[in-house]
């Protein structure tokens, strides 16, 4: 198949409407990542976005809407919860997702099965155009190969994707760089699943206290359920073994240049100097946002590089949006960590 490479242009929005509405297969913009489109409402058509990632199917989607009133108009939940309401408010449009029982119009191959659907009102003006042009519902996963990083730019959604999928439509890079906020408001006390750019502490000043998964800092035991199924899979891996270092910056810059070699880089803080390996940014020190925004594109450039077996990675912090970063990093690190104070 050929992958028509389409502008924000009104003409070709309504082109890109015209896929999705027909079956087919669009990669969106969106504020978060880039997303890989199908008609919510078309189980046929959700099904070609497992084929195209290589998704597991028991890993559900997320649904996208321009315009609250659309949960109510497609049925696409069988209730909206109080919370869910006021969260709406205070962040949507935005990068929250949030996971209401689900409505008897979603197909099952959305919520995999699950009895529970997961929706965003993206805040991406395109992604918007794109939904309303198509005028239905969009499921949407990140637009990447399963279990590669996450795409921000519409190269790393051709990179991936060219031949698979329809088309892709150019928005330029995405302001936040990681995936969206996931948080359940089915049981009583709201939990969160997958942090974001909309954080723990904007959550909770809505509605008060939230609990937060185990999987969202924690390797899941072998056996254990994940209440989001997206948490059990190893994520956002470039091909080299990446390891997160612990420790200060002195003890970082240390550490890498006392194990240096041919195959081995460093994913740091541009303020960290003196390093005796090649570098790629992972934003500034305590900017989150500016970490979130650089993540994704850092580790598809280090598998771009070529040859390189090993990648030392500065720790992120998990307050605010560093708890999104943290997240996404340690999964592609496998779990793997080094505490320079514990050695
Ligand atoms: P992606 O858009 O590729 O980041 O994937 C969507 C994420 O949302 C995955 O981690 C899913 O496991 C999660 N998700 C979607 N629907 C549900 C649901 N009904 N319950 C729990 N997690 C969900
Ligand atoms: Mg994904």
């Amino acid at each position: 198949m050929n992958t028509l490479l389409l502008s924000d242009s009104q003409k070709d929005i309504e082109t890109a409407g015209e896929i999705l509405r027909n079956g087919g297969l669009v990669g969106i913009p969106t504020e978060t990542v880039y997303g890989l489109a199908a008609n919510a409402l078309d189980g046929a058509a959700v099904r070609k976005i497992f084929e195209a990632k290589g998704r597991p199917m028991d890993n559900p989607l997320i649904v996208h809407i321009q315009d609250i009133s659309e949960i109510r108009k497609f049925s696409l939940v069988r209730e909206f919860p109080e919370k869910a309401e006021k969260l709406a408010e205070a962040y949507w449009s935005g990068p929250l997702t949030m996971i209401m029982p689900k409505g008897n119009a979603v197909p099952d191959e959305v919520s995999a099965g699950l009895d529970t659907v997961a929706i965003r009102f993206p805040e991406h003006k395109t992604a918007q155009r794109i939904i309303k042009a198509a005028g239905v519902p969009l499921a949407a996963p990140s637009a990447n190969l399963s279990g590669s990083p996450s795409p921000t730019t519409a190269a790393h959604v051709m990179n991936d994707m060219n031949g698979r999928i329809d088309a892709v439509v150019d928005g330029g890079e995405c302001r936040v760089g990681l995936e969206s906020t996931v948080i359940t408001l089915v049981p009583k006390k709201p939990r969160l699943l997958r942090p974001g750019g909309i954080t723990v502490e904007d959550i909770e000043s809505v509605i008060g206290e939230i609990d937060i998964d185990d999987a969202v800092l924690n390797k899941l035991r072998d056996g254990e359920q994940a209440a989001s199924p997206g948490m059990k899979y190893k994520h956002y891996a470039p091909k080299a073994r990446v390891v997160l270092i612990k420790g200060s910056d002195e003890a970082f810059a240390d550490y890498v240049n006392s194990h240096s070699g041919k195959e081995v880089a460093a994913l740091c803080y541009e303020e960290d100097k003196a390093l005796t390996v090649p570098v790629f940014s992972l934003g500034k020190k305590g900017d989150y946002s500016s970490q979130a925004h650089l993540l994704f594109d850092s580790l598809r450039e280090i598998d771009k590089k070529g040859g390189l077996k090993l990648v030392y990675a500065r720790c992120p912090e998990t307050d605010g949006v560093g708890l999104a970063v943290y997240n996404r990093l340690i999964r592609a690190a496998g779990f793997e960590v080094i505490d320079l104070e514990k050695i």
